[in-house]
This record gives structure tokens, C-alpha cells and sequence, in this order.
């Protein structure tokens, strides 16, 4: 059993922006069955700290960290029996929005105040200076966020090994000069070999330079992330530390999305009952007004930004209506991309459905009632719709870049009796738009598309194997530790 302080700045059902929310829930989760002692390490944002007040959770301790009062309360992540430590800091966290931006969207002025504090109590955890009886053997960070907490760790006597985690490399947690002096951090840090990128004090580069070792979550993104095309200008150093670098394809919550028991679905199916799915789609083309019927209907959900192909998907979208496509497509993000869509939904009334918003049972009810689920992504670190759209036998058409690569097999890859979906290769939206047709004229062949989804539903997406991997590098870890002792 090895005790492991998981940090991260969300987790579902507490609070979520993205994929980060959904791992950070299902991976400690996944751990603790497998006898791991992990506990969470959240900032005590106003809705979790009203979960916790609600629950009769108290406070443990208090601390004092520069100008900031700290208390740490000890709660449980909602609905599992993984310990969650909130770091109950009003002055930083207590506010509306999401964790990063306020309500207008932009980020809060003080993010690298608040995430700095965030890793302190972190490390102070870490090293037994938080006066909790509690202290882990594994530090396991995540993103930029918790950058700093190995930088604060570095210079302790017996501190545990720390593992971090990239769940996507184009947010880096990029500051000024200003903001490192204010922050308080040494000037010895201030080097293109440590915090320092292009005259920035750069989060991430915390993780990368100091963790023990590097993972990222998927095998296609840990290649990627050491080329140009995909590095941000970090390439080198991780190519530096590929040693260290690895990939582990994430997993996703098989009890939430279970297409045979889905708490947001009416009708239920699995590979056996495949045409119960039809009733899901019927279901669906009625919440959203769409013209009911056979005509194919493609699904798309997450957030509307560049990282996601958005200008691909418009740029299909007209040739598709004009075959009658029908589209289900939910998500929130840029005007550039809202506008267009919100313009395509007017006029193509009961063929094209847009909802902008989280909509977490919309989320369910699309992935089970789709024919095809599109992820055009420029780049995707491991992605998780795609994985759930295989479980729910809606036929994924993706990008072959990271996790999307490494999920979805595509009939020109691995042969028709082996796909599970269909993948592009240029990053062209003419490519994308070739591969939905594929994807449409083999929908065609009735038993070529029921061997995909088959294929897709029968594929193993649990957090079990992939929980072991990170068990496995705990435990190598802790092995090379006592070797250097
Ligand atoms: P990313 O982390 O880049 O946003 P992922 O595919 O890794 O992408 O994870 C996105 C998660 O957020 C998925 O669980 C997805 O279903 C969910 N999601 C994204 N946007 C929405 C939305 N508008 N409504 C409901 N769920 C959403």
C-alpha cells in the first residue's frame, strides 16, 4: 500500500472545467481499490467547501503562510471513500466563476498567488509541517497548478518521490518577471533551466524539470510533446528528461458511462441489445427538436476552441446538411466559434441542434443516442469523449493525434474486423470532412458498421490496468529511493 497526496486544482463532482476533473475523481479512485491510501489535494473553492461544511466535515489544522491564514479541512470526495483535503483560503478561493477566470472569462489577476499558496501547503503536507498525522510516501501533481510543489520540495531532507502529470502542455501557467519577484520565489530560480521560459516564470516548468518523473496520458502524447509541432517551445527539455517521460492512457468511469445503466438515459442497451439504441437516438432527435427519423445523426460535446478542430467541424458542416446530416452538438468556449454555429442552428431548424452550456446528462444522452461522434481536436493530449462514444457503440471520427490515435483504430489501419472507428491524418479540414464521409458510406453496410461498434463496445476503457501502471511507478520510485539511501 502505498500513501499517495494527489494534487490537483479540480475534481468531479466538485468541481470541473475538463478532462483533469474526470481523472482526478476516477484515478484515486481506481487506486484506493486497489489498496493505495490516496488523498486528494484541492483548493477550497466555495463549492467544495459547502459540500464539506454540509457534510459535518471540520477543520484539522491551520496554518500560517506569508500574509495568508490557512485551514485545511479533511472531507470525502462525494460518492467514494477517497479522502479530499480542502485548503481553505478565502481570500484566494472564495469566489465565483470557475477556478481560473472570474465570470467574465478572464483569469483571475492573482493565479499565480493562488496556486503558489496551493503548492506550499502542499509541500508543507508533504514533509509532515502541516500537522497532520498523515503524510504520504508519493507526491502525484498535476498541470500547472501544482508546478511549484516539487520546485518547494527540492531542497527537503527525505521528502517523497513526486510524480507529475501533463494533461495538456498548452497551458503552462505564464507569469511575469514582476510576478516572480512578488511572489517571493529565490533569483537562483530564475534560469532557463529552471522556472525562467523566454522571460517568463513558467508553472509548468516546476513540474517538468523537478518532478522524479514525468508522465503524460496518453503513449501517442508523450512522442508528440517532444516535437515542435506539439512542445510549445518545451521539446527540448522534455526530450532532455524523455528518460523520465512516459505515457499512461487514461481511463474513464465505467459506472457512470454504462450505456446499460446510465442514470440520464430512459432506454438502456449494451452489444447485445443494439437496437435499443435506436430508442436513444429517437429520444434525443425529440428533447432537441430534430426531425425524427434514420438520417445519420453525428454528435459533438466539449469545449468550442481552437485545441478542438472547431473551424474543421465548420467547415464541414454546410456540405454535410446538404446531405441531410443531422447534427447534436453541446459545448461552451469561444464567440468566434458559438457565433457561426449559433447562425447554422437558425437556419437549418430540426437538422442541426446547438446547445451552449454544460449540460452533463446532455452529455450522456448525445453519446448514446449518435450514430458518429466527431473530435476533430488539432491536439489531444488523451481525450475522453472518444472513449465514450466507443463504450455506447456510437462510431467515433477523430484526428489521429495522442489518446485520439491511440484509441481509435481506424479500417485503413487495422482492417475492418479490428476498427472501431474512423481517424484522419493531415490536419486539414478536407481530411476530416473525408473521413465522416468514409464513416457515412460504411454506415451503409449494416454489418461492417454493427462490427464497429461491436469492436468499439467490446474495448477495454476502465481505470483497472491503467490505475496498476501508476501503481507500478509509485512502487519503482520508492524502490530507487531506498537505493540511494
Ligand atoms: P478537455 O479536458 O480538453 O476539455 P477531455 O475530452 O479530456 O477534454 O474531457 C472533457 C470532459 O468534459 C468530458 O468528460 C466531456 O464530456 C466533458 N464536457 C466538455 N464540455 C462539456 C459540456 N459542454 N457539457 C457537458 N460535458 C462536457
Amino acid at each position: 500500500m502505498t500513501r499517495v497526496l494527489f494534487v490537483t486544482s479540480e475534481v468531479y463532482p466538485v468541481i470541473k472545467t475538463g478532462g483533469l476533473a474526470d481523472v482526478s475523481a476516477s484515478l484515486p479512485e481506481a487506486l484506493c481499490r486497489q489498496c493505495h491510501d490516496v488523498h486528494i489535494l484541492l483548493p477550497g473553492y466555495p463549492a467544495a467547501m459547502k459540500a464539506a461544511r454540509a457534510s459535518g466535515s471540520r477543520r484539522q489544522a491551520r496554518l500560517v503562510i506569508g500574509q495568508y491564514s490557512v485551514a485545511l479541512w479533511r472531507t470525502r470526495l462525494p460518492g467514494t471513500s477517497v479522502t479530499l483535503w480542502l485548503v481553505d483560503c478565502p481570500g484566494l478561493f472564495d469566489r465565483p466563476g470557475n477556478p481560473y477566470q472570474n465570470e467574465e472569462g478572464e483569469d483571475w489577476w492573482d493565479n499565480a498567488h493562488r496556486y503558489q499558496l496551493f503548492c506550499r501547503v502542499a509541500a508543507m503536507m508533504a514533509t509532515g509541517q502541516a500537522g497532520l498525522r498523515w503524510t504520504p510516501d508519493i507526491v502525484h501533481c498535476n498541470d500547472w497548478q501544482s508546478g511549484l510543489v516539487p520546485v518547494f520540495l527540492e531542497p527537503a531532507p527525505n521528502r517523497p518521490p513526486v510524480v507529475f502529470t501533463i494533461h495538456n502542455l498548452a497551458y503552462q501557467g505564464l507569469f511575469s518577471h514582476d510576478t516572480f519577484r512578488a511572489l517571493g520565489l529565490p533569483d537562483s530560480l530564475w534560469r532557463f533551466d529552471r522556472l525562467e521560459f523566454h522571460g517568463q516564470l513558467s508553472f509548468i516548468k516546476g513540474g517538468l524539470v523537478y518532478a522524479d518523473r514525468i508522465t503524460t496520458v496518453s503513449p501517442g502524447y508523450a512522442a508528440e510533446i517532444q516535437t515542435p509541432g506539439f512542445g510549445y517551445g518545451l521539446e527540448g527539455l522534455l526530450q532532455y528528461r524523455s528518460e523520465h517521460l512516459s505515457g499512461i492512457l487514461n481511463g474513464i468511469d465505467t459506472k457512470l458511462w454504462n450505456p446499460a445503466t446510465d442514470q440520464y438515459l430512459d432506454c438502456h442497451y449494451d452489444a447485445d441489445t443494439l437496437a435499443s439504441k435506436q430508442e436513444c437516438k429517437a429520444a434525443l432527435q425529440k428533447q432537441l427538436g430534430l426531425v425524427p427519423g434514420d438520417a445519420p445523426l453525428l454528435g459533438s460535446i466539449g469545449r468550442l476552441v481552437e485545441q478542438k478542430g472547431i473551424d474543421w467541424l465548420l467547415d464541414a458542416l454546410p456540405p454535410l446538411l446538404q446531405q441531410g446530416c443531422q447534427f447534436a452538438i453541446l459545448g461552451s468556449g469561444e464567440i468566434r466559434y458559438t457565433e457561426p454555429l449559433r447562425a447554422l442552428a437558425k437556419t437549418h431548424p430540426g437538422q442541426l441542434s446547438l446547445t451552449i452550456g454544460y449540460d452533463e446528462p446532455l452529455a450522456h444522452r448525445i453519446t448514446a443516442g449518435s450514430d458518429l461522434f466527431l473530435m476533430p481536436s488539432r491536439f489531444e493530449p488523451c481525450g475522453l469523449n472518444q472513449m465514450y462514444s466507443l463504450r455506447y457503440g456510437t462510431v467515433p471520427v477523430v484526428h489521429r493525434v495522442g489518446g485520439l490515435g491511440d484509441t481509435v483504430l481506424d479500417p485503413d489501419q487495422v482492417g475492418h474486423s479490428q476498427a472501431n472507428g474512423f481517424s484522419f491524418y493531415e490536419p486539414t479540414g478536407g481530411a476530416f470532412r473525408t473521413s465522416v464521409e468514409r464513416a457515412l458510406e460504411c454506415r451503409q453496410q449494416r454489418k461492417r458498421w454493427r462490427q464497429l461498434q461491436s469492436n468499439g463496445m467490446a474495448g477495454e476503457y476502465s481505470w483497472k490496468e491503467r490505475a496498476r501502471e501508476y501503481g507500478k511507478l509509485y512502487q519503482t520510485l520508492l524502490e530507487e529511493r531506498c537505493l540511494t539511501r
